[in-house]
Parts: structure tokens; sequence; C-alpha cells
């Protein structure tokens, strides 16, 4: 498989290069440079599958010859191994149309170690085999930066710098990174907001120098093995509620719109996906954007759901190349025209073919603590504000369909918040217990391009 850049002008990289590299040279994501088709067949093969044989199969066409079959599988094997259930990804089910599909199974207790953990071994394998060293540098709202570091600690060959938004990180997720104290892994507080942290990232990247003297590479989202990794459980999931025979919609809790985009790469894989629900929080660009056409960045509105709490989505970039019949050049015109005003009408002919796959919500807080403890009340389960914001959309939406909630994080992740919402505090499981006890590490940094600059290139290793 090959890899273009949204924006058109970067050039065309395989696979292991576009692990690598993560951001494309033009400032764009890269995509594939098609979508490969699954038949009914080849879908209806993967039941009974396990978990890491469904990947085998979802990700072999995107790797191509980067590795063989046998290598993916070892790989794999070892990703999902360190997962605390039998499944990786189980289902639960809450009444006749609902289901929540638990993604919280891996070290960090959010959804991100699902990708993140097959992507550390990716970049180890990769490194090992050419001899080089990279830079990751990273911007986190919490369960980004500590799924990340979980899978990069101590691994050979990169160093890694993760940029957190100060004290806007719940006391969990900011222990998960700053407790971890091997040698490779920095922690930086920024004093600032996600965005700010997001921007930082950005123009160090698009700093020439500093980005080839220290070999920038990035694990955001914009990642795109991350994103292939992701498509895995829709098919998952999906297969185990009578795909292809039946089709199943899923409701995601949206931030930076990658794990939902990666369940629009599996309906344009073949897997029948009735609706993709985009489901947001008060910081709701996404859902203006694909309800009316208006993606126009606003100010950050601190939730309960805080890994959702940015203006700008990223990946959205991937869906506005498709929408626009995949033309790098108009969509870098559109993007650099959003970067500059911060808003961007999207045609009306593009939010209808959206529309032809998502559906999209704006979820607000008392309507997130109505879910979740419905959860709690008819169902027993415990869910966390991300999850109720998912479920909430999708206990509203019409049809009967079957729908899938993507439960995103481990309700003991956001204990404060869910007690809040329902008068229940969860506890924390055995994985994550002890955190409380372990000594932090961290630096605090104003949202200054130079000093962050400066701090990293003290600590980083340059190119020889
Ligand atoms: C990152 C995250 C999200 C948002 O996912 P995106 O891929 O950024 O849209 C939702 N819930 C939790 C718990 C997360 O960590």
């Amino acid at each position: 498989m090959r890899y273009i850049s949204t924006r058109g002008a970067a050039p065309v990289l395989d696979f292991e290069a576009v692990t690598l590299a993560g951001l494309a040279s033009d400032g764009g994501l890269y995509v594939p440079e098609h979508w490969p088709r699954f038949s009914r067949d080849e879908v209806a093969g993967l039941a009974g599958l396990s978990y890491v044989e469904t990947a085998v199969r979802i990700c072999a066409p995107f790797i191509g010859t980067a590795l063989t079959e046998a290598e993916l599988r070892a790989l794999l094997t070892k990703a999902y191994g360190g997962f605390h259930h039998a499944a990786v990804t189980p289902l639960v089910q809450l009444d006749q149309r609902h289901w929540l599909l638990e993604l919280f199974h891996g070290p960090t207790l959010a959804f991100k170690d699902v990708a993140m953990q097959a992507l550390g071994l990716l970049f180890e394998a990769f490194l090992a085999r050419s001899g080089r060293h990279v830079t990751i540098i990273g911007a986190t709202s919490g369960d980004t930066g500590s799924a990340a570091i979980d899978a990069l600690a101590g691994r050979a060959g990169v160093e890694v710098f993760m940029l957190h938004p100060s004290g806007r990180v719940s006391d969990v997720q900011r222990r998960q990174m700053t407790t971890v104290l091997a040698p490779n892994i920095h922690n930086i507080a920024i004093e600032g907001n996600f965005d700010d942290a997001q921007a930082l990232v950005k123009a160090m990247f698009n700093d020439p120098g500093f980005n080839s003297r220290f070999a920038l590479s990035a694990v955001n989202s914009i990642n795109w093995a991350r994103l292939m990794l992701q498509i895995v459980y829709y098919f998952y999931a999906a297969v185990r509620l009578g795909a292809p025979d039946r089709a199943i919609s899923f409701a995601v809790p949206t931030g930076n719109f990658g794990d939902v985009f990666a369940g629009y790469v599996a309906k344009a894989m073949g897997l029948p996906i009735d609706r993709l629900i985009v489901a947001t929080n008060e910081n709701d660009i996404l859902h203006r954007a694909l309800s009316a056409g208006d993606y126009s960045a606003g100010t950050v509105t601190p939730t309960a759901s805080p890994s959702m709490d940015i203006q700008v989505s990223s990946n959205f970039e991937r869906l506005l190349f498709d929408l626009g019949g995949r033309d790098g050049a108009a969509t870098a015109a559109a993007m650099q025209g959003f970067e500059a005003s911060r808003a961007m009408a999207i045609p009306a002919g593009q939010v209808a073919t959206a529309a032809t796959a998502f559906d999209s919500a704006r979820v607000d807080s008392d309507a997130m603590a109505t879910a979740l403890r419905w959860a709690q009340e008819a169902c027993g389960e415990i869910i966390d504000p991300h999850t109720a914001i998912a479920l909430a959309a999708a206990r509203a939406s019409a049809g009967d369909t079957p729908v899938v909630t993507l439960a995103t994080a481990h309700p003991g992740k956001f204990r404060d918040a869910v007690e809040r919402a329902s008068g229940v505090r969860p506890g924390l499981p055995r994985r994550a217990q002890g955190l409380f006890d372990r000594e932090e590490r961290y630096d605090v940094l104003p949202a200054d391009l130079a000093a962050i600059e400066a701090h990293i290139a003290a600590r980083a290793r340059p190119i020889a």
C-alpha cells in the first residue's frame, strides 16, 4: 500500500515510512492511496476469529510488505497479550438495542492503548531495522499521553516529549504519565490549554531546522498506523452482532475525530455500518460541521469529558479530503484558509455526502449524567463520562438498528466526574493501584515555542 498526503505535495510513502513520519511534510495527513475492499465472504470469514487474528486480516492490506504475516501476528500477539481481558475488546449488552464495546482493558485504562501498544512495537521494529533514532513529540489532553508513554517507555531508538495542558488533565491521567521514570520519557506541563499544546507541536514539526536535527516523529492520532489499528474493533464487534447479514451503527465519543474516522474507513472497506454517530460534548465544532457545514473554532469549554475538550479536530482533514474528491490542492487551500481565520464553511454538497455515513449530536452535561445514571440503574454498568456522551447520543438516535457505543475509558480513570454525575465512586482496577504512591517527574513551561524547543534540544539526541 502507498500513502499520499491530504495536501498533495508531500512524497508518497510506504507503510514503514508513514508510520515513522507521522505528519506529512506539506502539513497534511497521510492516507492510503485507496481503501482496500473486503468482500461479503471475507467479512463473514472473520466470524469466530480471535482479536489478534481479526487484526492480522484487517491490517495486512495496509501494511503490505513492511512486515511478513508471521511478524505481524507476533507483534499483535505481544501488544494484546498485555490486555486485562481475554476478549481484548469485549461487548456488553445494555438492552435489546444497545451495546457497549469496552476498549479500556489496556494498561492505561483508555481506548488509546488499543492502537498505541501495537504502535510502540511497530516503531521499535522499524527503527531497529534501519538503525535510526527518532524524537517523538506529542500533545495530549490526557489519554494519548499516558498510552504513548506506557507503550514507548524504555524502547530503543525513541526519545519521547509529551506536552499536556497544566492542571487540565485528571489526577489519574497526569500520574499515569509523570510517574513513568524511564530515562527516554519527558513530560512537559504547558501553561495553556490543549489547543495551545497541539499548536506548539505543529509549530515544531513546521520548523525545518528543528524537525530535521532531531528527526521528529508523532504518535498522535495524525499517525496513520493508529487509525489502522482502530479499524479492527469495528469489524470485531460488528461481526459478533451479525455482520455482514445485519447492519450495525456505532456511537463514538469524539474529540480529534480519529476513532470515528477509523469507523468510516471500516465502512469504506465493506463493513455494513449503518450510521456513525459522532457525539461531542459542549465543544461541538464537529456537530456544527456535520449538521450545518459550520467548521469554526471557538474557545475550549472545560467539561467532565476532558479528552473531548478540543476545538480543532486534526483528523477531520482526512474526511474533508475524501469529501472533496481527494483533491490535495483543494484540501490544502481549504485548510490554509481555516488556519488563518479559524473558520470554514463546508460546501452543502459535501455536508450531504458526509450525512450518508455520519449523524452527529451535541450532548450537554445534564444529558451525559442522565445516560450515565441510566447505564448504572437500568443495566448495572458504571460508565465513564466520555462513554456517557456517546451513549446519550446513541439512545437519542432514531431507528432500530443495533447501536454499539464505544466505551473509551474505564470509569475509574474519571472517578471524580463519575461520582459527581451518579453519586457512585468507581474503584481503580488493580493494574492502576499504587499510582498515588509513586514519585512524579515533569517540567512546567510557558506556551512559548522558543522555550520548548530549547528545553527539548537540551535533552533530545540530535542526528549525528
Ligand atoms: C481520545 C479520547 C476520545 C476522543 O477520541 P478521538 O479519536 O480524539 O476522537 C474519547 N474518549 C476518550 C476516553 C479518549 O481518551
